[in-house]
């Protein structure tokens, strides 16, 4: 437990009402969206200033006090379980847009800036912020850098790591490192945002962040194709790519998944489909009109039964709730929701589809698919109860059998999810022994008592 000195000092720096101690207060930070075990922390503490903050991780630091930073708690991987004992820094009062600069293509931004409000503070002005996890409506920046999160167009734009063009963190030691510039190149000193994005607050904790922004492409346009064999969904994405065709989003769904949509969002998603592929293209309105048109026809060539184009704004972006909402439709079914990241080679989409259908009937377990096809970004989704053991054991020999293959047609682990908690074990399967204590080396030179975010990736 922590000394009463030591809680009075966290007073005298943050103030009173952002340090809370509540047995309630400290259990609802205690876990986070993965299916893991909670661990309680000591204290829960919220700067509300970057000064503040970087006073924290450095009096942590002192009391070698284990130090679990918190974005929004979407992560899916356990990225955010403190550890027992420890204490949780959140970053929700950090929530400035300081400048979005119109001239140069950047703005600044403090952690803990909901994505979405971001993404509508920058169009507003015309411009665009691409990565669109589909946590948006609540997922942080901070907590997106951390994660280097994806979202639906990763396909056409890339993930987050591609608009950081710097920031300023600070070390276990409190101290503010900065990297990077507002410039479009910049190669002053080494590259610390490929060390620290994707970090998972194991290394140090953003302060503000400098992201790219792009002009807004003038059209889009949305279209669903249905199929009734969910082969030639599958094969119709890698043929997608394939034919050198790039669109904004190519995101798949399968029937069980498609219906779990349907009963909760109404969007009109046409139920009895094996499988549906919502695809988007943007860019100058001739552009968009020959792209749109060109993936319609390879669709109905590959065996679409029916193509439906969104005929206005409304009619997309309802669509793109729709799927936004795949996760929480599923999770409804059962108490356990299982979601995986399993990521391949995009032309090995249909033997990763075929694989997790086998899966689920070896191990009978219940698991609805859909994501990110177009970046090889598959989210099987198991649905169970944790609470059954039996059938847990199936449930984990099933999550192995993913990652097996997964691995076997030359994928990853984790294609924007994170390793946290919950992969950490399966780390080595993708690299080798050398790669996990190379890992260490760096996080013990940085972080010599293992304070920050501690167990997390690379284990303890
Ligand atoms: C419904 C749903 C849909 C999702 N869809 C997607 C998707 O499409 N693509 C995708 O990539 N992910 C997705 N996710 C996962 C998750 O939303 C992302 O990983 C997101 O980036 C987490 O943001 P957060 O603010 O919730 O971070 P948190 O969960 O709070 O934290 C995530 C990690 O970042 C660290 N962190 C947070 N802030 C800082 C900081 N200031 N400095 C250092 N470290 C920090 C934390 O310690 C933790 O390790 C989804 C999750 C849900 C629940």
């Amino acid at each position: 437990m922590i000394m009463k000195a030591l809680i009075k000092e966290f007073e005298h720096i943050l103030g009173k009402n952002n340090v809370f101690q509540d047995e309630t207060d400290r259990a609802t930070y205690s876990y986070d969206a993965a299916v893991l075990d909670s661990a309680l922390p000591s204290l829960v503490l919220r700067p509300t200033s970057s000064e503040t903050l970087g006073r924290v991780v450095g009096l942590c630091n002192e009391q070698a006090l284990p130090l679990t930073v918190r974005g929004a708690g979407t992560n899916l991987s356990g990225g955010t379980i403190p550890q027992a004992g420890g204490v949780v820094v959140l970053t929700n009062a950090l929530n400035r847009i300081i400048e979005i600069n119109e001239e140069d293509l950047y703005a600044v931004v403090e952690p803990g800036v909901v994505t979405a409000s971001f993404a509508a503070a920058v169009e507003a002005r015309g411009l665009f912020y691409p990565p669109d996890p589909g946590s948006q409506a609540v997922s942080t920046l901070g907590g997106n850098v951390a994660e280097n999160a994806g979202g639906l167009r990763g396909l056409r734009y890339g993930v987050t790591r591609d608009y950081v063009l710097g920031f300023q963190f600070f070390d276990v030691n409190g101290e503010l490192v900065k990297t990077g510039a507002r410039t479009v190149k910049c190669v002053t000193g080494y590259n610390l945002g490929g060390l620290l994005v994707g970090s998972e607050g194991t290394l140090g904790i953003f302060d503000q962040i400098t992201l790219k922004l792009i002009p807004m492409p003038p059209a889009r346009k949305a279209l669903m194709a249905i199929f009734n064999d969910i082969n030639k969904a599958s094969e119709t994405v890698a043929a997608i790519i394939a034919h050198r065709i790039v669109p904004v989003t190519l995101e798949f769904m399968d029937n069980f998944t498609i219906r779990a949509v349907e009963d909760f969002s109404r969007a009109g998603l046409p139920v009895d489909a094996a499988a549906l592929l919502l695809i988007e293209v943007d860019g100058h309105p001739h552009q968009v009109e020959e792209e749109a048109a060109k993936v319609e026809a390879l669709c109905r060539q590959m065996g679409a039964r029916h193509i439906r184009v969104a005929k206005d704004a409304a009619e997309r972006d309802k669509v793109w709730e729709a799927r936004r909402a795949a996760l929480s439709a599923l999770s409804r079914i059962k108490p356990t929701t299982v979601l995986e990241d399993a990521t391949v080679p995009r032309s090995k989409i249909p033997a990763m589809i075929r694989s997790i259908e086998e899966i689920a009937k070896e191990f009978n377990v219940t698991i609805g698919t859909f994501g990110h096809a177009g970046d090889g970004n598959l989210h099987p989704t198991i649905l169970t109860d944790r609470r059954n053991q039996e059938e847990w054991e199936r449930v984990e020999k099933a999550i192995d059998a993913i990652f097996d293959r997964a691995l076997a047609l030359g994928g990853t682990l984790s294609g924007e999810h994170g390793i946290g908690l919950a992969k950490s074990r399966f780390l080595e399967k993708e690299t080798n022994r050398a790669t996990i204590l190379y890992s260490r080396r760096i996080k013990a030179a940085l972080d010599p008592k293992n304070i920050l975010n501690p167990g997390k990736i690379i284990g303890d």
